[in-house]
């Protein structure tokens, strides 16, 4: 399988070989500029890299001027229905547009959006949801991965056929394997950069879980060039999920990965308090780094010698070790997060 065709959005290249992008979308009202604007930041400083922000009428593109003044992250338009709301983000200076073929279907109203696009060097994601396909490419009622491909194919057709060429794609569903296959289908019939993602995912815990499923599988198979986790609540743990994923599979890291033994009747110290609290205290770092925390040595003391910063827990205690050394022994259990923080920030920082 050969690389996909690089697209850039913003100043940000998807495909070719990039790194595989990660981003969110807001879930303030637009319109609601300083919420929306505020929103971004926090995404952003969790690690977004393209946001996109839903524009559902005129006066949210016209919000999405303002709010373009703010941030300086990628901006993407979410587009339905209307081709206007298209031509009018482009002119408020969105970075990419999502369209959704199922219903923007007019082919003229759609090479106009095309042609207005390539003037600015906009790039669009042609970006298919099982939920609102055109019942053209439905098979009675149900929908297979060769509708949803089909459904891309006819919009990224007309695209091309203006001249169009930065295009992205996306075929969502919430339903997992259907994603995945439609994905490997779609593969074949094109380079366009795939957008990953498994729509209504759901709240954070099943919605990270069926996510990490559908998304790691193709990206495993070496498919996708950016990953968007959907989860209803707040969107910063869609970034947080969009990295987890990554890193589980090698692909990217940002921050500390966490090796963090499950417990059992041997563990002495609160193993899993211990971790979340450090994980809180660690937020801010983006150095890629290592951590175990390990309830006693059975398997700890290979992980502490192993990983960048370790905590190897004995009764009510535990012993620090950074980079495979013991640099703190036997700390009382109620020190460990603030030394063990402490340490691991210091040399982050300084180091
Ligand atoms: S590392 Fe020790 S405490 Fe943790 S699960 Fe393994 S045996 Fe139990």
């Amino acid at each position: 399988m050969g690389k996909s065709r690089v697209v850039r959005v913003g100043g940000v290249p998807l495909g070719g070989g990039n790194p595989v992008v990660v981003q969110s979308m807001t879930s303030t009202p637009t319109v609601e500029v300083a919420a929306t604007v505020e929103q971004i930041r926090r995404l952003q400083a969790a690690g977004c890299e393209i946001v996109r922000v839903a524009v559902p009428n005129a006066e949210s593109a016209q919000a999405l001027r303002e709010i373009k003044k703010e941030v300086s992250v990628p901006i993407v338009a979410d587009i339905h229905y209307d081709h206007r709301l298209a031509l009018a983000a482009l002119e408020a200076g969105a970075d990419k547009l999502r369209l959704n073929p199922g219903n923007l279907r007019d082919p003229d109203k759609i090479r106009a959006v095309a042609q207005a696009a390539q003037e600015r060097g906009v790039p669009i994601r042609v970006g298919v949801n099982a939920g609102s396909l055109d019942t053209r490419f439905l098979q009675g009622q149900r929908v297979t991965p060769e509708g949803m491909v089909k459904a891309a194919l006819w919009e990224i057709e007309l695209l091309e056929s203006a001249g169009f060429e930065d295009i992205v794609v996306s075929l969502k569903a919430h339903d997992v394997p259907l994603t995945v296959e439609a994905n490997r289908l779609l593969r074949r019939e094109g380079d366009w950069p795939l957008h990953l993602g498994i729509t209504e995912a759901g709240t954070a815990w099943e919605g990270a879980i069926r996510s990490a499923v559908g998304i790691g599988i193709l990206l495993a198979e070496g498919l996708g060039d950016t990953i968007r986790v959907s989860l209803a609540g707040d969107p910063v743990k869609e970034v947080e999920a969009a990295w987890e994923i990554l890193g589980s599979l090698g692909l990217r890291q940002r921050g500390p990965s966490f090796v963090v033994c499950p417990t059992c009747g041997r563990t002495g110290i609160d193993i899993a308090g211990i971790a979340q609290a450090v994980r809180e205290r660690l937020k801010p770092v983006t150095t890629p780094i290592s951590i175990a925390i390990m309830g006693c040595p059975v398997n700890g003391l290979g992980e502490a010698q192993r990983a960048d910063f370790a905590i190897l827990g004995g009764q009510k205690f535990g012993t620090i070790y950074a980079h495979g050394q013991v640099v703190r022994p036997k700390v009382p259990e109620e020190k460990l997060v603030e030394e063990f923080a402490h340490l691991v920030l210091q040399e982050v920082h300084h180091g």
